[in-house]
């Protein structure tokens, strides 16, 4: 099928007419604090935007039993109460398209250092500052600004299926999106609005969670040169991963990070131990986060950490006699890429040139996104595109109000563009 595609004069005053109402629903959803575990008031919050945009609405159950898809993350819980949101525009027998965003958001662990409370959403010089204003609440309102202007523009354009997935669990497993791939929920192609600073964010590496269990000698402090502090043992297992680290980005061999500063980073995310200042800990849980080439699977990745602490256990008779646990904890994601020469890729480009002037980059990041599971789990052609954010995963998150509206109408072009029938090669 082939419509024109529609005045681009009249879908940008469309987006602008729109964009206070998508700034004020961004605000209301970066209020409620959708860490994991809490995010059914703002998958509410979401069904009735989708609903008032005109989506059908219906939720996406994760069945208890996904941890036991070799693709999925360790659950961080029970999925009780705990679903995806979808919303469905059906407009014929033409192409179909996927939004992807997730509702969940990472802990603001100390409100103390934030200019201004992380779940208080204030706007200060043109940026909305809160926990998950960056990652990803601008991108969703982005997506729904874009969705409704083209929609009151061209009534008719949505030509085939469009549909809005709003996943839990992408921040540490991924399990929504893969609950909802494997209910069917997908398309000829997915885009999702992650914060990409308005270029295309084409690939991302592996991810590992990992706890460790550390185990010291528990002793009084009197005595603490005569035994064994699982805070100094875990200290010292701490530079066993930074020479992974090391290993891992000394020689990259992947094509898709070649332009990504040391794209394989092992943070300790979390370090738990000691209740007293006068007695020696007894133990420490490291929380680990590692950061690992594509080609490793996550059993690889996980092989490669037990050899560098395994390593370490060589040198020191405590540790051999208390090796410490390894223990899955939640991110299993392999690395993905999609080719930046890819139809999909190029008309998201030509949109952003349509409407903005300028060519955007593709890029490539030390990160993941759920675009892993369409690209490795079903074939399916996925990109990241969103607004500018800063300060992601850190204290005084925020995006810049303005790249919510210059995304959005660079979203209505590409609708525009994929609804007047996708380029050859995407389909
Ligand atoms: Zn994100």
């Amino acid at each position: 099928m082939n419509r024109e595609p529609i005045d681009p004069v009249a879908l940008d005053a469309a987006v602008d007419d729109g964009a206070e109402r998508a700034f004020g629903f961004l605000e209301r959803l970066v209020a409620i604090p959708s860490t994991v575990g809490n995010e059914r008031t703002a998958q509410d919050l979401m069904a009735e935007e989708l609903g008032r945009i005109g989506f059908d609405v219906s939720t996406i159950e994760i069945p208890a039993s996904i941890g036991d898809d070799p693709s999925a993350g360790v659950p961080q819980m029970g999925y009780e109460g705990r679903h995806n949101v979808l919303g469905r525009l059906e407009g014929g027998d033409g192409p179909s398209l996927l939004l992807n965003g997730h509702i969940d958001v990472v802990p603001a662990e100390d409100p103390d250092l934030w200019s201004a409370d992380p779940f208080h959403p204030v706007r200060i010089d043109g940026w909305l500052h809160g926990r998950g204003a960056g990652d990803m609440k601008g991108g969703s309102a982005m997506a729904t600004l874009a969705i409704e202007a083209f929609r009151l523009t061209d009534p008719a354009g949505i030509t085939g299926s469009l549909s809005f997935l709003s996943v839990i669990e992408e921040e540490c497993t991924g399990n929504g999106t893969l609950a909802a791939l494997a209910q069917d929920v997908v398309a000829d192609a997915v885009v999702l609005p992650e914060p990409t600073d308005l270029d295309v964010l084409v690939a991302g590496v592996g991810i590992l969670w990992l706890d460790i269990d550390i185990v010291g000698h528990a002793a009084h402090a009197s005595t603490a040169d005569r035994t064994v502090n699982a805070i100094e043992i875990a200290a010292c297992l701490i530079g066993a991963l930074r020479d992974l680290e090391r290993e891992m980005n000394a020689d990259v061999d992947e094509a898709a990070m070649a332009d990504v500063p040391h794209p394989y980073n092992v943070n300790i995310g979390t370090f738990h131990a000691g209740d007293w200042s006068s007695s020696v800990p007894a133990r420490t849980r490291l929380g680990v986060r590692v950061g690992h080439p594509t080609a490793w699977s996550a059993d690889e990745a996980e092989r490669h950490v037990q050899e560098a602490i395994d390593r370490a256990v060589q040198d020191d008779p405590w540790l051999r006699d208390h090796p410490p646990r390894i223990h899955k904890s939640g991110f299993r994601a392999q690395g993905y890429a999609i080719d930046p020469d890819h139809a999909l890729v190029e008309q998201i480009r030509a949109a952003h040139r349509d409407a903005h002037g300028t060519s955007p980059s593709t890029v490539a990041m030390g990160s993941t996104t759920d675009a892993r599971y369409y690209l490795n789990g079903s074939d399916t052609p996925a990109l990241c595109y969103g607004p500018r954010a800063r300060n992601i995963h850190g204290v005084d998150e925020a995006v810049e109000l303005q790249s919510i509206v210059d995304g959005a109408k660079t979203l209505t072009r590409f609708l525009s563009s994929w609804f007047a029938g996708p380029p050859e090669g995407t389909t």
